[in-house]
């Protein structure tokens, strides 16, 4: 069927979509040895018989990384199992030097837990990888033609999360994950650095008709590495089960790689191709029992998280629900938010609308921490606006020197001749403004409020924005005896 056209008008179908996220966690070694992570050293450096398999090495459980763990199935409200166990997950393949993956199967470390809108099946502790690199067509890697193994990252401590199936569009997939994100940067348990590979997304989806309550056979878009194209691929999958649909043909289970450069979605393997990985309990490994002391360790250990702070900035300072998540969800930005306030108690609402619509736009992705606007100074700024020291347009000029040139903003008022117009000032540019524009003068007399503006535009012009647009409106009134 050619893309567009569809047999069923109206409403479409509604996707379900359950992700299953792997954080890398930065303990400073190693799940199962002592090697260091590594950072982009020298391949196969950080290495040891343990992490590269070798016949005969014990693992033993990093209680660092039980911690984090623990730490994350609390944040998201789960329940810690007494005993979990961990289990061997065998398959082949170059860059498993053991053949199998110390992972958790029947009994994960934490399950049935929520964050935001979405349940959290599973909460498990598992074992990285290791990397292999290809050489590309012309490429060689180290004289070798093919593909080399760099065994540095395997080993590394993962943490798998799952949630259930209660997402139904790519944006809220890629807003949630944005909330997953930011909690566990708060919690501190990784870089949870995308392109880099420390946090990785896979995507279930499926389609049902609206208003049913069963689902549709799911397929699996593996490994999207950012959030563009996690929500990108979803968005293709779902059209690509829709068309099949209508087409009277079934979606069969699947994984799938979405590419996307060219936006093409390709099968890795089927279902009857599915691993059977004989998974069976790991006999090196005790079972892995929190005791009361490490709950605790890791309860005290909670920040406050973005979704709290969310909510407390809606509640305390009643900023607007979207607003507050913006602040909350980057969690530099509700930290510079927070000194601001602090420092000179200026308008909670004033001051959000300042940080995420003027300054936001300023920074980009940075962190405000480095850019050369001080919070004191923002926080001085907006205060400024308030007392009406100095208009709107011009504090946001203000602003602008701020961050390019750092500064207070008093001295920049003062330097530049910024301060707000009035007094005797301002009224002779209004009787300007007035005696220039007598066919505004007469539509108003006639009626016409909004011919107004024409002439606080003109004050606004020769004042440079330096006036403030209610106090010239009420001058104009007064002058003209309305
Ligand atoms: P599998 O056994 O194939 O791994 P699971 O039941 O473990 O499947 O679920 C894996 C992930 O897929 C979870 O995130 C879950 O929410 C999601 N999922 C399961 N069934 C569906 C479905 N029909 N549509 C969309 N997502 C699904
Ligand atoms: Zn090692
Ligand atoms: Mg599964």
């Amino acid at each position: 069927m050619p893309e567009g056209s569809t047999t069923v008008p109206g409403r479409g179908y509604e996707p379900v979509i359950g992700l299953e996220i792997h954080v890398q966690l930065s303990t400073r070694t190693k799940m199962f040895c002592s090697c260091a992570l590594s950072f982009g050293e020298q391949p196969n450096t950080r290495t040891c018989p343990i992490c590269l398999g070798h016949p005969g090495t014990l693992p033993v459980a990093n209680a660092e990384a039980v911690h984090f763990g623990l730490m994350i199935g609390l944040a998201l409200g789960c329940e810690i199992a007494p005993r979990s166990i961990f289990h061997r997950k065998n398959y082949f393949y170059p860059d498993l030097p053991k053949g199998y993956q110390i992972s958790q199967y029947d009994i994960p470390l934490a399950r049935d837990g929520r964050l935001g809108d979405v349940r959290i099946h599973r909460v498990h502790l598992e074992e990285d990888a290791a990397k292999l690199v290809h050489a590309g067509a012309s490429g060689r890697i180290h004289g070798a033609a093919g593909s080399v193994v760099d065994f540095n990252r395997g080993g590394t401590p993962l943490v798998e999360i799952v949630t259930e199936p209660d997402i139904h569009s790519a944006g809220e997939a890629g807003e949630w994950l944005r909330l997953l994100r930011a909690t566990l940067k708060r919690l501190g348990v990784s870089d949870v650095n995308m392109a880099e590979g420390s946090l990785r997304c896979d995507a279930n989806v499926s389609i049902r008709p609206p208003g049913t309550a069963t689902l549709g056979t799911k397929a699996e878009l593996k490994n999207m590495n950012s959030f563009r194209f996690l929500e990108q691929g979803i968005d293709a999958e779902v059209a690509r089960q829709e068309r099949l649909v209508r087409a009277g043909e079934e979606v069969v289970q699947e994984t799938l790689h979405y590419d996307p450069v060219s936006g093409d979605i390709s099968s890795l393997r089927s279902k009857e191709e599915a691993h059977d990985y004989r998974y069976f309990p790991e006999p090196d490994l005790v079972p892995l029992v929190p005791s009361d002391a490490m709950l605790e360790r890791a309860r005290a250990a909670l920040p406050e998280l973005p979704a709290e702070r969310a909510e407390r900035f809606e509640r305390d300072l009643a900023l607007a629900p979207a607003t507050a998540r913006l602040l909350a969800f980057r969690g530099e930005l509700g930290d510079f938010y927070e000194q601001a306030l602090a420092a000179d108690s200026p308008d909670p609402r004033e001051l959000a609308s300042w940080v995420t619509t003027e300054l936001v736009p300023r920074l980009g992705d940075a962190d405000p921490a480095e850019s050369k606007v001080a919070p004191d100074g923002l926080a001085r700024l907006v205060g400024m606006v308030s007392a009406r020291d100095v208009s709107r347009s011009a504090a946001k000029e203000v602003l602008g020197v701020m961050a390019s040139e750092g500064g207070d903003p008093q001295a920049i008022v003062a330097e530049r001749g910024l301060a707000l117009a009035g007094g005797g000032e301002l009224e002779a540019v209004v009787e300007r403004a007035i005696s220039a524009n007598p066919a505004a003068v007469e539509q108003i007399r006639g009626g016409k409020q909004q011919a107004i503006g024409a002439i606080v535009g003109a004050v606004m012009r020769e004042t440079k924005g330096r006036a403030d647009g209610g106090a010239v409106q009420a001058m104009i009134r007064e002058r003209l005896k309305l």
